[in-house]
């Protein structure tokens, strides 16, 4: 009855009321000297709390059968007394219906914890995640994040809150007769030293497995996703052997690590069964010798069984506890830095003065320099271009410039502050980015240009309304009303539906979207005709009349008139910068008066 009386005790909200507002994340994230998987985890330790604490009633209750077999045996059988054994069934329907209510509630317990789990991180594993794009583990993050969510809400958790309860059985056993006891205290101690032995022999086979796993799942996605040029080029049946070469080597880990575990749950069950049942022969024995009463026989055994299941269930559920470890582990690692990152200064909004300080960049791999101590500063009104050859690290520089990649050396500043001083969100709405490659988002053309404000901002009038005037800037207002419902026509993942063209123009509205005070175009001309080119320039020239710093990465001299300083790249290092009209008399080769003839085509052989 105390047991019912505390499940109603427990607060609505931890096991069926609303959960709790995402937004509250927020403020876990920006606490900069806390960790954010801790504060989570005590934001969830109620629910946790409660959940033990009706595991002990739980266990506590799951004695009642073995209490009822031997009142039965020492009180209804030898007696012939019906009326007991009708009270004494009694008693064992209310205690067993009791433990099914708490075991709902404890289950309920566990699974609104991981909803609330949820709710508390998920932003801040997709905002880590999203920061370190090139990291592995930012990648595998919200993989990691269900992992441990659904470990905390599922039979493992279950097993876990279940094993401190493991003495009592033993205490009972020991009541009953100390060499129960001793045997139940055997199995106590046997089967977790196989789950340690299972451990230390499979941990690093699983990972391995993980990883194969992860690689395989990775080149499938990739292999989907260019599917077009596969079939165009032929490459179908060459790509599915890689894949299933990386498939192939996956399964065979994932075997050996599955053969080797399954031994060690074998043994497990053989060890509980053995014990199981030589509890009933010894049991029988001390029933014999009269030492037990006949009902304590199989009492023995179902406390056994009982006591051991808990630690056979972790043992089952091991991969899920591992895995959850280690997920849990590496998101610490993910947020370590982010939680470097959170105290950031509220600096004022930047004039455009940008200046580079001996940038340097290395390749992912550490193994390689794109850029090399570059050094250059851009005024307010100022366009530069960087120009030079394929690969000589324009795109990288550019990159570094609009705050999308870090230089591994050196510093950026916006107005004498450096960039890494600047919380990112903030300082994304003062730069306009044009990257190489669009990369527009699922959604409407008018959420793209938006940049998806209108998920945080409530002013639809006034977002709309910005979004107009960004396609008008860039003369994209008459393209986009041509496609079917306008600004409501739907993108599809990676700018599908679109052509190269539209979507870079798309994309360039979205990098004057609100006005930023620093513009940086990597080739905004690429995939434009000779009327485009008019229009970027009409709207270069618009930009420096605002005092806009605009930074534009080009290949075409069509932009030139509007340009004031070139820089030239070449092999990650700045090969020359200065002004325009110096810097274009010292690359611009005079065009042949006439062009040089073409060789004739030789016949093979002749
Ligand atoms: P392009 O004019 O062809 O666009 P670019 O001057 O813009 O070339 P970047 O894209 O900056 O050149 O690349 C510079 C160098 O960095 C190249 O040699 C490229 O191989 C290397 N690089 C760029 N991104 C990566 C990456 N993610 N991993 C490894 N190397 C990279």
């Amino acid at each position: 009855m105390r047991a019912m009386l505390q499940a109603e005790a427990v607060p609505l909200d931890l096991i069926g009321g609303p959960h709790a507002p995402r937004d509250r994340f927020h403020r876990l994230v920006m606490s900069p000297s806390v960790s954010v998987l801790s504060q989570a985890i005590a934001e969830c330790r109620r629910h946790i709390r409660f959940a033990a604490g009706f595991s002990a009633l739980v266990n506590l209750l799951y004695i009642v059968p073995t209490l009822y077999m031997l009142q039965v045996y020492e009180r209804v059988v030898p007696t012939g007394g019906l009326q007991t054994l009708a009270f004494l069934t009694l008693v064992l329907l209310f205690g067993l219906s009791t433990l099914s209510l708490l075991d709902r509630i404890r289950s309920r317990l566990l699974v609104r914890g991981g909803v609330r789990l949820d709710c508390l991180l998920s932003p801040a594993v997709l905002e880590a995640a999203i920061a370190r794009p090139r990291s592995a583990e930012a990648r595998q993050a919200l993989r990691d994040f269900d992992t441990v969510r659904n470990a905390l809400s599922g039979p493992a958790a279950l097993a876990v809150l279940d094993i401190p309860w493991l003495p009592i059985y033993l205490i009972v056993c020991f009541i009953m007769h100390p060499a129960i006891g001793a045997m139940a205290l055997f199995g106590g101690i046997a089967l977790p030293f196989i789950a340690w032995l299972n451990e230390r022999t499979v941990r690093s086979g699983l990972s391995e497995v993980r990883n194969a796993a992860f690689r395989s799942q990775q080149e499938q996605n990739a292999a989907i996703d260019g599917a077009e040029v596969l079939r165009a080029l032929g490459m179908q049946r060459n790509f599915v052997a890689r894949a299933l070469k990386r498939r192939d080597a996956m399964l065979t880990m994932q075997a050996s690590t599955g053969f080797l575990n399954g031994d060690f749950v074998t043994a497990t069950k053989f060890l509980r069964l053995a014990l199981q049942s030589l509890a009933l022969g010894a049991g029988a024995w001390l029933a014999v010798e009269r030492q037990i009463s006949p009902g304590a026989i199989f009492a023995s055994s179902f406390l056994i069984a009982r006591a051991l299941s808990p630690v056979e269930q972790v043992i089952g559920n091991w991969k899920t506890v591992a895995d959850a470890r280690k997920a849990w582990r590496d998101l610490g690692r993910l947020f370590d830095d982010l939680t470097s990152d959170a105290s950031r200064t509220t600096l004022p909004a930047p004039q455009g003065r940008v200046e580079l300080e001996a940038v340097f960049v290395l390749d992912p791999a550490h193994s390689r320099v794109i850029v090399q101590n570059v050094s250059l500063s851009v005024e307010p009104g100022q366009i530069l271009a960087i120009m030079g050859p394929s690969g000589a690290g324009k795109s990288t520089l550019a990159r570094c410039v609009a705050n999308a990649l870090l230089p591994d050396r050196g510093s950026i500043r916006f107005d004498g502050s450096n960039i890494r001083d600047w919380d990112a969100e903030t300082l994304g709405r003062h730069i306009g980015y044009l990257p190489q490659t669009p990369t527009l988002f699922e959604g409407t053309i008018a959420e793209n240009i938006a940049r998806f404000a209108g998920e945080t901002d409530s002013d639809q009038a006034k977002l709309d309304e910005m979004v107009i005037a960004a396609a008008r800037r860039v003369f994209a207002h008459e393209l986009i009303l041509q496609l079917p419902g306008g600004y409501q026509y739907g993108i599809a993942q990676g700018g599908l539906g679109l052509s190269a063209g539209q979507s870079q123009r798309i994309a360039l509205a979205r990098a004057v979207f609100g006005a930023p005070t620093v513009l940086v175009l990597d080739e905004p001309n690429a995939h434009l005709d000779t009327e485009g080119d008019q229009r970027l320039m009409e709207l270069l020239a618009g930009l420096k009349r605002q005092r806009r710093t605009v930074i534009i990465v080009t290949h075409k001299l069509t932009v030139m008139p509007v340009v004031d300083r070139i820089a030239v790249m070449k092999e990650g290092q700045l090969a020359m910068l200065g002004s325009r009209d110096e810097v274009l008399a010292k690359i611009a080769r005079p065009l042949p008066a006439t062009l040089p003839p073409v060789p004739e085509r030789q016949e093979a052989g002749s």
